[in-house]
Order: structure tokens, then sequence, then C-alpha cells
């Protein structure tokens, strides 16, 4: 096979390890495909402000340990991701994006909510499991919304309301003949004019 001189290793190389290159008398570069890539990376270095952070940061002598030099290379988008992770840009822009897919997340499952009747009593069933295990909790969140929610302690007042009026009803009531249905119905529907 043919041998080429690499300026870059300074030796005889097989010319299979070189990359054509027009321009070049022979059609091939002057450096071998390896001394190119170390090259890149050198020109790399000098442009990039992280690049020069991880030499300065694996303390690494690149033109004098071309061989290390290329494995360390593999650390490098590494090593320059787990740096940028640490940067104030990044936190802000990691947050702004879960913010974002947590809005849209929050969206999908409200449209679920309304369409789909399974998905709707799992979640309830889920909300009625909590309630049970966290009282305390479940009373303290209601007193809350209840002291800052206008809309919800109209909602509960009435309710409460009309729970008051219908016990005063007797169970057989002329009143029940007229409207025509049981106490319990009535309160159910009552009820239901309050929920969203
Ligand atoms: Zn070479």
């Amino acid at each position: 096979m043919d041998k080429k001189y690499c300026l870059g290793c300074n030796k005889n190389i097989d010319i299979c390890l070189f990359s054509l290159n027009n321009k070049e008398i022979d059609g091939y570069q002057n450096r071998c495909k390896n001394c190119k890539k170390i090259q890149y990376y050198i020109s790399l270095s000098k442009k990039d402000k992280w690049y020069l952070k991880f030499i300065k940061e694996f303390n690494l002598d690149f033109i004098n340990n071309k061989n290390e030099f290329l494995i360390k290379i593999k650390q490098f988008s590494k090593w320059k991701w787990e740096n940028i992770k640490q940067t104030d840009d990044y936190k802000l822009l990691n947050k702004q994006r879960r913010e974002k897919n947590k809005e849209q997340v929050k969206q999908n499952n409200k449209k679920r909510y309304k369409e789909d009747i399974l998905y709707q009593n799992s979640i309830k069933n889920n909300v009625k499991e909590w309630e049970e295990k966290n009282k305390k909790k479940k009373n303290q969140r209601r007193k809350n919304r209840y002291n800052n929610d206008l809309d919800f302690k109209l909602k509960l007042n009435l309710r409460n309301y009309f729970n008051i009026s219908l016990k005063t009803i007797p169970k057989k009531s002329s009143i029940l003949d007229l409207i025509g249905c049981s106490v319990e119905d009535l309160k159910l529907h009552l009820e239901n004019q309050f929920l969203n």
C-alpha cells in the first residue's frame, strides 16, 4: 500500500489514513484523518471559551499528548454539559420550560377530564381517597379557599342553605307531590346546579 508523510505525526503512514483533497498535488490532505481531527479541536479551543476551561480543568497538554487528547475529547461534551447545567442561565431556562410544560399538561388534563368519563371518575376517586386520608389538610384547604375564593364561599353558603331548607320539608309532604320527586332527587338536582 502507498505511504504518505503526515505533517502532524511526522512519519510515513498508509495513504488510506488520509482524506481526499483536490487542492493538494497528490489529491490527499497533508495531515492524516487523526491529525486533522486534532487540528480541528485545537482551532475549536481558540473559539470556544468552554473548551479553554476544559483544558485548564483537566490539565491537558494537547500539543504533546495527542492520543490522550483524543480520549479526553470524549469527556469534553459530558463535562461541558455538566457545567452548563450549573449556570443560572440554564437553570432559568429549564424552570421556564418546566412551567410552560406544566401549563400544557394542566390544559390537557382539563380537556380530558371534560371528555373522558372514566378518567373523571378515577380523579374523583383519587380525591375522595386523599381527603379521607388527609382530613385535617382537607379542612385547612377548604378553610383557606373559603376565605380567599368568593365564588367558592357563595356556592358553599347556597348549598348549605338548600340543605337546611330541604331538611325542613317533611318526608311525606304535599310539596314533594307537587314537585314530583323525592327529597334526595331534589337535593341532587339542586347540588348539581353548583357543580362546575
Ligand atoms: Zn498524522
